[in-house]
């Protein structure tokens, strides 16, 4: 059976603004299977944050096709099921909250699927649970922190039960507890089968993606392991992208004449290779 969740064929996207329309995506095709952890990197305005748009048919390709689940974005009667399949995060939990008491904030997706109360309360529940944020179901948002708040976003959005979630730079806002946080219930979702789509720029946070994309000019420019991405660092630097500290640490290391394995990618590997070293 094809697993296939998220399928873009030969996407092209144009912003018309003024006379000269802005070409963010260029003939991108990119395929995404049920329960992937996939990354996207690249620098800024390399057409990142209009992909994830386009996943959730908040913006419809110039040219060519996109897919979520099966469904074409193009055609407007997919328009709910899409976003029911396919939810987002995005990187400031401020706009993202639409009530004045946490778990009103989180009922709201499933009141909107017309579920009847008692599933919205299991819910509800389930969500904050899920977050580690039950215990605040009574309070006010804007009196949690950046990333109690993120966290309370991502719960409303796990109570719509989406098949794939895009992350659009979701930690970024957020403090060093906040990230980890935030990633750590990114991989419990993961975990449980949810297809996860993360756009960044803290290259430390997908040493354990499935796969990373990496854009660059409206184009997919690289594709793969985090070993295989992280093992060419050059080709990174040209593109304007860094590696994770550790990688660097042991490209120096490497280049300094210690018998370091290409594709170290954790401080643990690191020191393993280091004890192993007579
Ligand atoms: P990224 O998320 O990687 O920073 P974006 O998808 O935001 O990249 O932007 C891709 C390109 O599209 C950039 O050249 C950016 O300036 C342009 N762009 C993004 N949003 C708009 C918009 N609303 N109107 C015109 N151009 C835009």
């Amino acid at each position: 059976m094809d697993n296939t969740i998220i399928k873009l064929e030969n996407v092209s996207f144009s912003y018309e603004s003024g006379d000269d329309p802005v070409k963010a995506l260029d003939d991108v095709s990119i395929s995404i299977k049920e329960g992937e952890f996939v990354a996207i990197v690249g620098k800024n305005g390399s057409g990142k944050s209009t992909l994830a748009k386009l996943l959730n048919a908040l913006l419809l390709p110039s040219e060519g096709k996109v897919l979520v689940d099966g469904m074409d974005t193009s055609d407007p009667e997919n328009t709910i099921a899409i976003r029911k399949a396919c939810a987002m995060v995005f990187q400031n939990p401020d706009n993202q909250m639409v009530a004045t008491i946490v778990e009103e904030d989180v009922a709201f997706g499933p009141e909107n699927l017309g579920l009847a109360p008692h599933k919205i309360r299991t819910r509800v529940d389930e969500s904050l649970k899920a977050v580690m944020m039950y215990e605040f179901k009574d309070q006010k948002p804007h009196q949690l922190s950046g990333g109690q708040k993120q966290r309370i976003t991502i719960a409303g959005v796990i109570a719509m039960h989406p098949k794939c979630i895009v992350f659009d730079e979701s930690t970024a806002m957020l403090d060093p507890a906040g990230r980890t946080d935030t990633l750590k219930i990114m991989h419990k979702l993961n975990d449980e089968g949810v297809t996860v789509i993360f756009i960044t720029h803290y290259m430390e946070e997908i040493t354990n993606a499935d796969r990373i994309i990496v854009m660059g000019d409206g184009k997919v420019v690289k594709e793969g392991t985090p070993k295989e991405i992280f093992a060419d660092s050059e080709g990174l630097k040209e593109l304007r992208l860094g590696v994770p500290e550790v990688v660097a640490l042991a490209d120096l290391l490497r280049e300094g004449g210690l018998d370091i394995p290409e594709g170290t990618l954790s401080e643990d590997e690191l020191v393993e290779a280091l004890c192993r070293l007579k």
